[in-house]
């Protein structure tokens, strides 16, 4: 059988590379191409160069002040080549990103049968114009096959009258990206990013690293954010490191307020291996993304969540994360308190990580095995 896998951004291609290498391990059923989109084109490629992927259709499709409209169209168009050229028996989308949706259409109107990797997670709230949670269920709409990471998550697809044989609990894949990283990266001698991180870190002080990107937090959330960030660096016993990510809504805010002040390290994105790196060495982790509040459990890092609702509420129910919007005074009150209450804290760094156990991929390509 013929599998193309497609991807765009950052998170998807850390989420997708144990998969293409799990695919390519089971080459006697599979030929395996990967097309990538570039949704992001510098985020992306520095994951592609850790995993060692070389996509075999790159669409290149990043533009300055890209609009959701103009993207999705050339998503579709793109890959109608591609589609053309390889005929795939499966297309193998991601999560929750214009690339997920329109990749899974095209694959659709081209006859191909759709599997959804990070298959049934539900905010069930529209929160137009932030596509999220409106793209993951279209991309649910087309998917013929459901790769959920959790229980809670085939509970929502069941809900929605998902076929149950259609859907299959895997785990996290970005859990097998993260177990098989961590090894490399703590065999790394010489790595010019993780070197540069020594110089900066302060091993007398507590170490937040913070990341975040999501558009509904874009405008006043951001200034919130930022806000709250001064006042928890005020501390003499903490320092925090900031990889700003590269989309201008966050920059421009972030480096306009948080850029003068000296306990606070904002630094370009940092590739992958280094990322796990830095979290490897966090106290605390303040953050808005889904992948990283994934993640950071297996490291035994609290993390507060700045949003107001979850697709992810496992984490909430765990203890791993805690959901503390973009409110200033609720990110310092809880910051404080994990920073103060250390019996608090110890216990959330005990927690069990309720994503998966490394092996998402390998359940992934054994169900499609037995198609
Ligand atoms: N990450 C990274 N470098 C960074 C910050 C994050 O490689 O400087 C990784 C992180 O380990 C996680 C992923 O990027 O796997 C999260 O991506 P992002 O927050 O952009 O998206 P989301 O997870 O919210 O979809």
């Amino acid at each position: 059988k013929k599998v193309l896998i497609v991807f765009g951004t950052r998170p998807e291609a850390i989420k997708m590379a144990p998969v293409v290498r799990e695919f390519n391990k089971n080459s006697s059923h599979f030929n395996t191409r990967v097309c990538v989109t570039a949704q992001h084109r510098e985020m992306l490629d520095q994951v592609l160069d850790f995993f060692k992927i070389k996509p075999d259709y790159d669409l290149d499709l990043m533009k300055p002040n890209q609009n959701l409209h103009s993207l999705t169209g050339d998503i579709i168009n793109g890959l109608k080549p591609v589609l053309e050229d390889f005929k795939p028996d499966y297309v193998l989308v991601h999560g929750d990103t214009t690339t997920s949706t329109a990749a899974a259409l095209a694959a659709f109107y081209s006859g191909a049968k759709v599997g959804h990797v990070e298959a049934g997670l539900r905010t069930y709230n529209k929160l137009a114009p932030f596509p999220e949670e409106l793209n993951r269920q279209i991309t649910g709409k087309i998917a013929d096959y459901h790769f959920s990471p959790t229980t809670m998550s085939k509970s929502n697809l069941l809900s929605e009258k998902t076929p149950e044989d259609a859907i299959v609990v895997t785990g996290n894949t970005v859990i097998d990206a993260l177990l098989e990283s961590v090894d490399i990266v703590n065999r790394i001698q010489d790595n010019e990013d993780i070197n540069k991180l020594k110089e900066i870190i302060d091993a007398d002080k507590k170490l937040v690293v913070v990341t975040g990107h999501r558009r509904e937090n874009h405008g006043q959330g951001f200034l919130d954010i930022c806000d709250a960030l001064n006042r928890i660096a005020q501390r003499d016993d903490v320092q925090v490191i900031y990889p700003v990510h590269l989309n201008p809504n966050v920059q421009k805010p972030v480096y306009s307020i948080l850029g003068d002040n000296t306990n606070i390290h904002l630094i370009a994105p940092l590739p992958y291996e280094a990322f796990i790196w830095l979290m490897d060495k966090a106290y605390l982790i303040i953050t808005d993304s889904g992948g990283v509040q994934e993640e950071a459990p297996s490291l035994g890092k609290p993390v507060l969540v700045m949003r107001d609702t979850t697709e992810r509420p496992e984490a909430v129910e765990a203890g791993t994360v805690i959901l503390v919007g973009t409110d200033k005074d609720k990110i310092l009150h809880e910051a404080t308190d994990l920073l103060d209450n250390q019996n608090r804290y110890n216990k959330m760094t005990m927690l069990h990580n309720p994503y998966g156990d490394g092996k998402a991929s390998e359940r992934i390509v054994d169900y499609l095995v037995k198609q």
